[in-house]
């Protein structure tokens, strides 16, 4: 099943390409990496492989930074450039997961809280009824022991993380941030993005209701996802014309 490093590799199509530098982009915009913090998407013409900007700031990637992984993750077309150290999240959650077409990783900031603690992060609003599925904590000693740098460095980690993710949409790494997949670029973008909003929103209602909060109920939770599928392009689209200077 693995194709070595040293395969030939077959260009992706330069529209996906160009559409993974614009979430790379948007989702330093919205808040969700700074300078760190990662997406990829799975190649369009080569099975198992995925592509992925170079170790950078996303918020300034550019397509000559995108290089191909094939499935364990190593990179074929290198070129010097240096690829990030926790690929692995992204490696080993497409193999367990073959209808994930994108994979976000970031660090941001409001959901950090939410891996520390015992409240579990729930959706709050419609906006994010896709974490109605439920958000695992990865903790990270449960497979690396006491004393990690708590960086999914290595495929046996990935592999843990993924475990933990199971089936569901979001997963968060206790002390570290957060991992996000969906069924397209559009679709993960706009999960990430409204994971941190979520975060942010569910904080500021237990200051206020002092603990007590009702969240969506399952019913309402995929309701809702259903709903907000048809609407995901619109939020792309103000985000990309936003995050590329087009609009303010
Ligand atoms: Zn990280």
């Amino acid at each position: 099943m693995a194709t070595t490093a040293a395969a030939e590799a077959i260009p992706a199509a330069p529209a996906l390409i160009d559409e993974l530098v614009a979430a790379n982009r948007i989702l330093y915009d919205q808040g969700v990496v700074d300078g760190f913090g990662h997406i990829s998407v799975r190649h369009d013409k080569t099975e198992g492989h995925f592509l992925l900007a170079r170790s950078m700031a996303p918020g300034l990637v550019t397509s000559a930074d995108i290089m191909e992984f094939d499935a364990e993750g190593n990179p074929l077309d290198a070129a010097g450039r240096t690829p990030y150290l926790e690929r692995f999240i992204h490696s080993e959650i497409y193999k367990t997961r073959p209808e994930v077409q994108a994979v976000v990783h970031s660090h941001s900031p409001s959901v950090i809280p939410f891996g520390v603690v015992a409240t579990p992060l729930q959706p709050i609003y419609h906006m994010s009824s896709f974490l109605g599925a439920g958000v695992p904590v990865f903790e990270i000693r449960d497979s690396g022991g006491p004393a990690t740098d708590m960086l999914v460095r290595n495929p046996a980690l990935g592999a843990a993380l993924a475990r933990a993710l199971g089936d569901r949409p979001v997963a968060l790494l206790r002390g570290h941030g957060n991992v996000v997949v969906g069924g397209s670029i559009r679709e993960v973008v706009f999960r990430a993005v409204y994971t941190e909003v979520n975060a942010r929103l569910a904080a500021e209602a237990l200051r206020l209701g002092e603990g007590r909060m009702v969240f969506l109920n399952d019913q309402e939770a995929a309701a809702a996802t259903q709903t907000n599928r048809a609407q995901i392009g619109r939020a792309w689209d103000l985000w990309k014309a936003k995050a590329l200077g087009i609009a303010r």
